[in-house]
């Protein structure tokens, strides 16, 4: 059986640094300040929004939801953006994805400071990945993936990895980041022929493509590493993309679904906010 990859137990000891270090260097009035901007009453968007507001107040991070109606204007939100941008008390700014069609999705992220871009989405921030520059921010989500294969040791260099999905939030960065890491990464997706080919030979697999069970269990090399983003609610009910019991009989380790990824993405947002305050401060 595998061994968990407890992202709620990784994120509870981040939790108590980062609540330690905002102790040390903040008070109440000038904590670190996160700034979010969601548009519209999409309810998978409001519930990450307020993960997010709960873990900031629990770490002592002060924060505002600008929440625009779901017909609001480019302009109007860029204006806002614009604004979070000039204030020298917001430390970051994200914009909760997805927005509704009519608004630019790669604009209006973009359109946030390179300083103040905690959620790492920005075009400054990609290009940094891409290039290897250590100090910038990093998307969340491939950031807390790695940090918490190393809570766990778990070794990448030389590994072959294969990573499911090419999103720009997920696929395209946590492969950049594992050949950092000097893993050998093959990415597959939509066309990929014969996902199970490639999922059988890989010590490391990434699942993010939003298909419920995609990754059979059989498909799984013995001691694979397998770390399922995969988040999909039906009625009431939340799936990863891989068979995990299947998964985990034949996995060394394995992340939950729930309790997994997202825990690692909340905290790696809130570590990045810090990281910008702690600037602010200087
Ligand atoms: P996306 O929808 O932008 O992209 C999905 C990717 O998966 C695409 O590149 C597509 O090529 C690939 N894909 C889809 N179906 C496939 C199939 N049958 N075979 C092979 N590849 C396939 O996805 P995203 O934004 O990266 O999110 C993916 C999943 O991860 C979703 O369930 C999302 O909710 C979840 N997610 C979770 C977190 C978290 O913090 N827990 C963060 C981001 C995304």
């Amino acid at each position: 059986m595998a061994t968990l990859l407890d992202g709620k137990a990784v994120s509870a000891s981040i939790q108590e640094e980062i609540r330690q270090t905002v102790a040390r260097h903040f008070l109440p009035d000038n904590a670190p300040r996160l700034c979010v901007i969601l548009v519209g009453e999409n309810p998978a968007s409001a519930s990450y929004v307020k993960t997010k507001c709960r873990m900031a107040e629990k770490l002592g991070f002060r924060h505002e939801v600008y929440h625009f109606d779901e017909d609001v204007t480019q302009a109007e939100v860029e204006a806002r953006i614009d604004a979070c941008n000039a204030d020298p008390m917001c430390d970051a700014v994200f914009v909760q994805l997805p927005l509704p069609r009519h608004l630019d999705a790669v604009a209006l992220p973009n359109r946030v400071r390179a300083d103040k871009d905690a959620d790492g989405l920005t075009r400054a921030a990609m290009g940094a990945l891409l290039l290897g520059e250590s100090n910038a921010f990093q998307p969340c989500t491939p950031r807390g993936i790695l940090r918490l294969l190393d809570a766990y040791q778990i070794e990448l260099s030389g590994l072959d990895a294969v990573v499911i999905g090419r999103s720009n939030i997920v696929g395209k960065p946590v492969s950049l980041m594992l050949q950092r890491r000097n893993a050998t990464v093959t990415m597959c997706h939509t066309r990929t022929r014969d996902l199970g080919s490639h999922v059988c030979r890989a010590d490391v697999v990434v699942v993010a493509a939003g298909v419920p069970g995609l990754v059979k269990g059989e498909w799984i090399k013995p001691g694979a590493v397998v770390v399922d983003c995969g988040f999909t609610k039906i009625d009431g009910q939340i799936y990863g993309d891989v068979e995990f019991d299947a998964a985990s009989a034949r996995a060394s380790y394995i992340t939950p679904v729930p309790g997994g990824v997202g825990p690692m993405t909340v905290i790696t947002l809130m570590e990045q906010t810090l990281q910008s305050a702690l600037k602010r401060c200087g």
